[in-house]
């Protein structure tokens, strides 16, 4: 029999899940559409039932565990907890709700947290102890690993660098406050500060041409990548924002990595170039030149599966 682990990445809109190998090959996957499943109950009975079909499929599969990663999911607790992107409302006991179907460990964590993990067994952070994963998406999640673990804190929820604040009085965040790291320095922050750089300044642009409902990280990063001046700017003013926040958090862990993770991550050097430059301008002296900031060594298609299952198979191995 070859073990394998079913790992799930439950999002707004879809669920992805895939059966994981100890050495991180994806045997097979599926998906389910997330927003057909009002009703909590009937999620878990087809998720489970999907599962199971897709062990069956192959010979020879025993399913030892089964990993989750789902917005504000709590590790302690195997709960999901208010998540304002999902239908299911208040305190969602998914790790028991699945348990009454399938008799195997079933470890729950945010979607940035199962990144971390996910580098840690299958990625650029095999052989650390100490590193940070940072995923540039709509938002800014983070994955905080000290000393081989990831840090839950006392409520399981610790690691939240997306709602430190980088600007007293900034701009107006999801969360209700204002000036967090992640409206700045998230896909959707450089998106923000090119509208306002297009309303402000007078020079020429290609994305002037974008309607402003259209302009997407991706459109500004490829005219950066074409000297338009005001995407560079706004392109330069975001790597220095990720900077401060990697700056602030490499003072408190020392890592001995930053992975940046996400859409936004896909640049590539056009921004970690900047980001790698600030970091050394702002960063405490005392960590100078001790901290590498890389692109994640999971790959972008399988990474979410990969980080679920990855959660299981750190407890293996412990
Ligand atoms: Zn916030």
């Amino acid at each position: 029999m070859k073990e394998v682990v079913a790992g799930v990445d439950i999002g707004g809109t879809n669920t992805v899940f895939g059966l994981v190998d100890r050495t991180g090959n994806v045997i097979s996957q599926g998906t389910l559409k997330t927003v057909d499943y009002p009703e909590i109950n009937n999620f878990v009975s087809s998720l489970v039932t999907a599962i199971h079909n897709l062990v069956k499929k192959k010979d020879d599969l025993e399913l030892i565990g089964i990993g989750i990663g789902a917005p504000n999911a709590n590790y302690h607790r195997g709960t999901i907890e208010f998540a304002p992107n999902l239908a299911w409302k208040g305190i969602v006991p998914l790790a028991e709700l699945i348990r009454k179907k399938i008799d195997v460990p079933v470890i729950l964590t945010n979607d940035a947290k199962a990144a971390a993990m996910g580098e840690m067994i299958f990625g650029g952070a095999k052989n650390m102890k100490n590193f940070i994963v940072l995923t540039l998406g709509t938002g800014l999640g983070s994955g905080i690993v000290i000393n081989g673990e990831v840090v839950y804190g006392h409520t399981g929820f610790a690691g939240e660098l997306g709602h430190t604040t980088v600007i007293q009085g900034g701009r107006d965040c999801g969360c209700g406050r204002q000036g967090c790291y992640e409206t700045y320095a998230s896909a959707s922050g450089l998106v923000r500060t090119a509208l306002y750089m297009l309303s402000e300044m007078r020079e020429d642009s290609m994305l002037r041409d974008i309607p402003p409902s259209e302009l997407t990280a991706k459109k500004i990063t490829e005219a950066a990548g074409k000297n338009d001046q005001i995407a560079m700017e706004a392109l330069d003013y975001t790597a220095e924002n990720i900077a401060l926040g990697i700056a602030n958090a490499i003072a408190f862990s020392s890592p001995e990595a930053i992975f940046l993770f996400g859409g936004l991550a896909q640049a590539g050097e056009i921004l970690f170039e900047p980001v790698r430059s600030y970091v050394d301008q702002k960063v405490f002296p005392i960590f100078k030149g001790t901290v590498k900031i890389l692109p994640s060594g999971v790959s972008e298609s399988n990474a979410a599966v990969l980080g679920a299952a990855a959660l299981v198979w750190n407890e293996m191995i412990k």
